[in-house]
């Protein structure tokens, strides 16, 4: 005898009250049961979501708080895309990785510029993630520049540049920093977070840099720099000590050193060679990434699935027109 019959068999035997109590306990059950899966109201965070039939395949749920409906991808980076989970779980993963955007296109049978915009709806979202816009150093932290040559990537070279556009892999043409490089500011604490961002081309002024890293250095941080002097302007702007690490003696120079920093440059370097150069109006969504990626890509790819992935009160969606005009630099 199965489960069921022997089932079916003791309810004939119960009284008409007893199968009323056993209905009725059986719908708690299945509402219960219902509820799993159902995210919480995107719109409003309450937990009273239902769900409400299909739109454009996908689950629809209805909020019995504020009214609203809303499906599996509002507010996930995936909100408008007819490509699945997966796919996007793809592009995620070859962004962190380094990989180009090519080779996911090949990989994933999506022309290039479909992956483009993907690509940079992650790195927009990225920027926006209150782990990575609120990077704080901290403890001993140590600050440099670094410098990339420009690059006016899938565009026209402007005649305003006054130059020959340069092949891959091809060098400056004038030497030394001159304009034809951009510089990223870059912050390490030792043994935690990395931030880096670009103002302009030219080594920043006091202001270009308080400007970038207010809200960036926590008060009391120990800031070690390379002596340019704009780095002066640092403890008025967030409360940190700025201590040189230029003409010092042996002794001091077991601590007070950039290995960190530098360590960090050589990272950016090589993925920014790999990719032979980032479009410089892209840099800072890049700068975001190498940030983000140098202390935690093994756990950054989980981590951004899930924030990215998943319905929550906070919107990850971008349109392809966001990935055109949101937080370009005008370098
Ligand atoms: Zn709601």
């Amino acid at each position: 005898m199965t489960g069921l019959e022997e089932l079916t068999r003791c309810i004939k035997k119960l009284s008409a009250d007893a199968v009323n109590t056993l209905l009725d306990m059986v719908k708690i059950l299945l509402a219960s049961q219902n509820t799993i899966g159902i995210p919480d109201c995107p719109y409003c965070s309450g937990t009273k979501a239902i769900r409400y039939g299909h739109k454009c395949g996908k689950q629809r749920f209805l909020c019995k708080q504020c009214g609203r409906t809303f499906v599996t991808t509002t507010h996930t980076i995936m909100s408008q895309s007819h490509f699945s989970e997966a796919v996007w779980q793809e592009v995620i993963s070859d962004t962190v990785q380094g990989n180009a955007i090519d080779y996911s296109a090949k990989k994933l049978g999506i022309n290039h510029r479909t992956v483009f915009d993907m690509r940079h709806k992650v790195l927009l979202a990225l920027q926006e993630l209150p782990e990575t816009e609120h990077i704080l150093l901290d403890g001993v932290s140590e600050l440099d520049e670094t410098f990339v040559l420009e690059c006016y990537k899938g565009k026209t070279l402007p005649e305003a540049v006054g130059r020959k556009a340069r092949k891959h892999g091809a060098k400056a043409q004038k030497r030394g920093i001159s304009n034809e490089y951009v510089c990223i500011c870059t912050g390490i604490q030792r043994k935690g977070d990395a931030y880096a961002a670009t103002a302009n081309r030219a080594k920043p002024d006091a202001e270009e840099l308080a400007g970038l890293f207010a809200g960036h250095i926590a008060q009391g941080t120990l800031v070690l720099c390379d002596g340019l002097k704009s780095y002066n302007s640092l403890p008025a702007a967030t409360g940190c000590t700025v201590k040189d690490c230029h003409d010092l003696t042996e002794e001091e120079k077991g601590f007070f050193h950039l290995n960190t920093v530098n360590g960090f440059h050589s990272f950016i370097k090589r993925r920014y060679d790999f990719y032979r150069g980032v479009a410089t109006k892209y840099l800072n969504r890049y700068n975001a990434l190498f940030a983000a990626t140098y202390n935690n890509a093994a756990i950054l790819v989980e981590q951004l699935c899930h924030a990215l992935l998943n319905v929550g009160s906070a919107d990850h969606y971008h349109s392809s027109r966001d990935v055109r005009k949101l937080r370009l630099l005008a370098v």
